[in-house]
This record gives structure tokens, C-alpha cells and sequence, in this order.
């Protein structure tokens, strides 16, 4: 760990009318890195961020961000970090392109506009004016206004929200180019794929507490709490689990995760996969998206938390 995070949560706390939004959350964030704050609804990722943006006093705890305190630093800190906030945050009436020349013109020395829009698939929005645009055009347009001042850091609150999949991923695209630039970049999300895919580092949050943090591989990996290999397939629910254990080594474990959702963990091999796949044959079961290999950050959520992540 570097001596000086680049974000540093220590112990937060955040209370709504005596309920506990955010319960003694810690984490920190390295400089060049992505981090992903991951969680479901409510578990406290935006509270959490809002503090670190300096829209919110924490209760109690520390939050400190380029050394800085959030919310007394806030004018220093607004030059050098870039905001996505869920919504908002510019003049209804406002055309994008002209509102991003706005927000670059702020800037010592901001991204080129016309190449941002373009990337982000602004380009056809020209003239309309901000409330026009759709709930999609909108999101990306705010992310084009965090990162135009090209900022040291930046705070993404789920940046791909009700994003259709080509502006996911020219979201995904704009991030990974952030971080060869060296910008330490913050994001919230729902979806472990997002996190898997983009984060050097991974908060899972539940309930406002850290749950487990690491990379994506040291989260996934062997002996971090789990077995490493399983089978997963997907069938009716209620499969008679005792008998699926009967017919594979005694040295595997069965389990139904959700539902019609089951694993089979220890080592995964070929007689393994004939041994389930005889059983279930046996039984007219049809094992649906059979698959194979490493945890994911999904599992590593359920096993956690007995939590689905929901998007
Ligand atoms: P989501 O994924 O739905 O955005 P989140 O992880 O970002 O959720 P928060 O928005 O931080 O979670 O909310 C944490 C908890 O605090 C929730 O129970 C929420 O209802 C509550 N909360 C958030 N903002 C306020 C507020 N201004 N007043 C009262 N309660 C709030």
C-alpha cells in the first residue's frame, strides 16, 4: 500500500433520520487505479460518494481525498476532481455540446469537445437542448462534463446505468483510457461484469459496511473463502441434492445457490462433468447453461452476503 491514498474513508458513518445509510465504511483508493464500489440498491455506494464529492458531512469518521478534506478543501478539490453525479447538474435549456464547451472553457487545459462528443455519441444531439435528450444521452453527457477538465481523480456514480450496450461500452472505453492516462478513477455499480472487467480494486458493500475488498482475482481466487473450481448449470428448482452428492466424489459439494441455480464445487474435470450430466440424463433434467471454471465476483457476493446483486 502507498503511503498517501489518493481517497481515504476511514470508519463513515452516515445517518438519514436515524437510519444508518453507510455503518463504519473504510476503504482506500490508490492513485492510478480503478476502484469499484460494489453493491446493491441501498447498500450505501452513493452516500458514500456524495461524502467523498463533498456533498455530505459525515457523522462521523474520516474522509479524505487528495489529502484534502472534502468539504472545507471543496474549492481546491473542484479543479482537480471530476464528478458524475446520478442526475443532473446542468441548465435544462441548455444545448450539450454548447454546455460542454462551457464546462471545458473552466478549465486550464481541458479535453478537445468536439472529439469527446463524437466518442461518447453526442455528435447527432447538436442542438437540442438538454431536457430533450434521452435518459441515455443524458448519463453520457455527464460523464463527458466529469472528465473534460481532465482531472486527477474521478467520481463515476454508476456510469452505465439504463445504458444501452454500445454506450455501456463506450463508457467502459472512456474509463479504460482514463486509467492509461493515469487518472485515478472512482465508480459505483450494480454489475459484477463492470467491476470484473474494469476495477483494479473491488469494495463490495452490504448493509454500509465493507464486506470483502481485493482485485478481481484475489476476490475470485482459490481459499479466499470458497472453493476455486465449480461447475454451475441452471434446472427446475428442488433438485434432489443429496442424490446429485451421491453420484459425484465425495470430495465435491453440491449446493443450490438461488432457485434452479446449482453448483458443484471441488475439482472440476471430465468425469466430473460425465458424472453430473449422467445423473441429470437419468432423470430427464436438461442441465441449461453449463459451464465451467473460477468463481466469479457474483459468487463472491452471494457467498458474502446470501445477497443477489440486483440490476
Ligand atoms: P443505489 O444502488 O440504489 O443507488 P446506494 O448503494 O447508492 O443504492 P444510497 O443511495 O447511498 O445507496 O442509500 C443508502 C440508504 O440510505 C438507503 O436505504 C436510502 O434509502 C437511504 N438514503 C439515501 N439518501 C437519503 C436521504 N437523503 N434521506 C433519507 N434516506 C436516504
Amino acid at each position: 500500500m502507498s503511503p498517501s491514498p489518493v481517497v481515504e474513508v476511514v470508519d463513515l458513518v452516515k445517518r438519514y433520520a436515524g437510519r444508518t445509510a453507510v455503518d463504519g465504511l473504510s476503504f482506500r483508493v490508490e492513485a492510478g487505479q480503478v476502484t469499484a464500489v460494489l453493491g446493491p440498491n441501498g447498500a450505501g455506494k452513493t452516500t458514500t460518494l456524495e461524502t467523498c464529492e463533498g456533498y455530505r458531512r459525515p457523522d462521523s469518521g474520516k474522509v479524505r481525498v487528495l489529502g484534502r478534506d472534502p468539504q472545507r478543501d471543496a474549492r481546491e478539490l473542484r479543479a482537480r476532481v471530476g464528478v458524475m453525479l446520478q442526475a443532473g447538474g446542468v441548465y435544462p435549456s441548455v444545448n450539450a455540446v454548447e454546455m460542454l464547451r462551457h464546462v471545458a472553457s473552466l478549465y486550464a487545459h481541458p479535453l478537445e469537445v468536439a472529439g469527446l462528443v463524437e466518442r461518447l455519441g453526442l455528435g447527432a444531439t447538436g442542438r437540442t437542448p438538454y431536457r430533450r435528450l434521452s435518459g441515455g444521452q443524458q448519463q453520457r453527457l455527464s460523464l463527458a462534463m466529469a472528465v473534460v477538465g481532465r482531472p486527477e481523480l474521478v467520481f463515476l456514480d454508476e456510469p452505465t446505468a439504463g445504458l444501452d450496450p454500445q454506450a455501456r461500452r463506450a463508457t467502459w472505453d472512456l474509463v479504460e483510457e482514463m486509467r492509461r492516462d493515469g487518472v485515478t478513477v472512482v465508480l459505483s455499480t450494480h454489475h459484477m461484469d463492470e467491476a470484473e472487467r474494469l476495477a483494479d480494486h473491488v469494495v463490495v458493500v452490504d448493509h454500509g459496511r465493507v464486506v470483502a475488498a481485493g482485485s478481481p482475482a484475489e476476490l475470485t481466487a482459490d481459499g479466499a473463502g470458497g472453493a476455486g473450481d465449480r461447475l454451475r448449470f441452471t434446472a427446475r428448482p428442488g433438485l434432489d441434492l443429496a442424490s446429485l452428492a451421491a453420484a459425484v466424489p465425495a470430495a465435491s459439494r453440491v449446493e443450490e445457490v438461488s432457485p434452479g441455480r446449482y453448483a458443484v464445487h471441488g475439482r472440476v474435470d471430465a468425469h466430473l462433468l460425465a458424472d453430473v450430466t449422467a445423473w441429470c440424463a437419468a432423470r430427464d433434467v436438461m442441465p441449461e447453461g453449463l459451464s465451467v471454471g473460477h468463481r466469479t465476483l457474483e459468487d463472491v457476493f452471494l457467498e458474502l452476503t446470501g445477497t443477489e446483486l440486483r440490476s
